[in-house]
């Protein structure tokens, strides 16, 4: 399996570049990290929660419709959507929230973009107890008022950010400072697999719940194991969650979808891996959108929760040794396949999970015969009916 080196490295990604006074933070979080995951009262306790708060195990629906529609494809949906919350974020926030109890922190902080991470952050924080602040760029404030009112809502307190873009790297920058000024009180909980050593790794072993649940129904239903995995990339944790259990299975071919936004050769996308640099951001070394001189491009996705300019380090390193492909949908795919699970199927699905269902058009027509895919529809449409209703007619 891809563990990280004792430096936190996949490969040459990954790592910790953070300046000394974060050093013994991210390794006290790391020996606490490593401890929980050899304690059976800790893992118990997550199934737990997962099991009867947020309603694992998620189905793995085979879509009939939607495979007849292809013809070549047999399609799966491992159904995120289904969760509390609406999202796989949960799931994460849930283990980090348990993680922060053992530390005895009283106070809970996070980043977020769309609001989601936020929301699901507010979620695990009033289940267990604690203060929760939440680091917001203005500009999504702005654009994600419902998201902004439920954090409220649940007890938190929503802190907006006005510096740089106003949006999600800038929300990161500031829970970062934040952290470093109150560490006695505080943990911080990352929304997917990025930032610095432990993060990318402790954010996929919450996720991972993802693949080996998916594995273990798969199998059950077809025998076998599945020819494709398809999963959207903004951070890339419900994608790494559902494609690290099946790393070592060869013969299983995974793909990640990027947000191309207006097209990759426009400036507004959010593509790293097809169209960035490798360099560091929050702390760990990955393929990022970057200028020449290493400042920070401001990405774009009619997605809230792709529009982020880094990419989680083990997807470079994934991506280095061809474990994985990553290709890109546009803003207007995106919308089309957001109609056509709608209704071919029923399921309305988030903007971020729609990118996954508009590349399966292009992979229909790519295989050489008839393959099974299962795709991870990461969460549902309900927190997107307001922005797209203008777009769709
Ligand atoms: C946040 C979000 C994503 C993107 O985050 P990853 O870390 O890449 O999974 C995808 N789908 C949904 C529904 C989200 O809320």
């Amino acid at each position: 399996m891809t563990t990280p080196d004792k430096s936190g490295h996949f490969g040459e990604f990954g790592g910790r570049y953070m300046p000394e006074t974060l050093m013994t933070l991210h390794e006290d979080l790391e020996r606490l990290f490593q401890s929980a995951k050899k304690d059976a009262s800790f893992k118990k306790e997550f199934q737990f929660l997962l099991k009867d708060y947020a309603g694992r195990p998620t189905n793995l629906y085979f879509a009939s419709r939607l495979s007849g529609h292809f013809k070549t494809l047999k399609i799966y949906f491992k159904r995120e959507d289904l969760l509390h919350t609406g999202a796989h974020k949960i799931n994460n926030t849930l283990g980090q929230v348990l993680l922060a109890k053992r530390m005895k922190k009283k106070r809970i902080i996070a980043e977020t973009g769309a609001g989601q991470h936020g929301v699901a952050t507010a979620t695990a924080a009033a289940l267990m107890g604690l203060k929760c602040d939440v680091y917001m760029g203005e500009e999504d404030i702005e654009r994600q008022s419902l998201n902004v009112f439920r954090m409220r809502l649940l007890g938190a307190k929503v802190i907006p950010v006005s510096s740089g873009s106003k949006t999600l790297k800038d929300a990161m920058n500031e829970a970062i400072r934040d952290w470093v000024t109150n560490v006695e009180s505080t943990f911080y909980i990352i929304g997917s697999v990025a930032g610095a050593h432990p993060y990318p790794e402790m954010v996929r072993y919450f996720q991972a719940v993802i693949g080996q649940e998916a594995r273990k129904q798969f199998m059950i239903k077809e025998k076998k194991l599945p020819d494709y995995l398809l999963a959207c990339v903004g951070g890339g944790s419900n994608a790494m969650g559902l494609f690290h259990p099946f790393f070592k299975d060869k013969t299983v071919k995974m793909i990640g979808v990027e947000a191309a936004g207006l097209g990759l050769n426009s400036e507004e996308h959010a593509a790293p891996l097809a169209k960035g640099s490798i360099g560091v951001l929050h702390g760990s070394k990955s393929d990022l959108l970057q200028t020449k001189d290493g400042q920070i491009k401001v990405a774009h996705s009619i997605a809230a929760g792709l529009d982020y300019p880094g990419v989680g380090p083990e997807h470079s390193y994934y991506k280095s040794i061809k474990r994985a492909e990553y290709v890109s949908v546009k803003d207007q795919e995106a919308l089309s396949g957001l109609k056509l699970l709608s209704q071919i199927e029923g399921i309305i699905p988030a903007l971020e999970t729609s990118h996954a269902i508009a590349y399966l058009e292009k992979l229909a027509r790519r295989v050489k015969r008839k393959s099974s895919v299962i795709v991870c529809l990461s969460g549902r449409g309900d927190k997107d009916m307001g922005s797209i209703e203008k777009l769709i007619s």
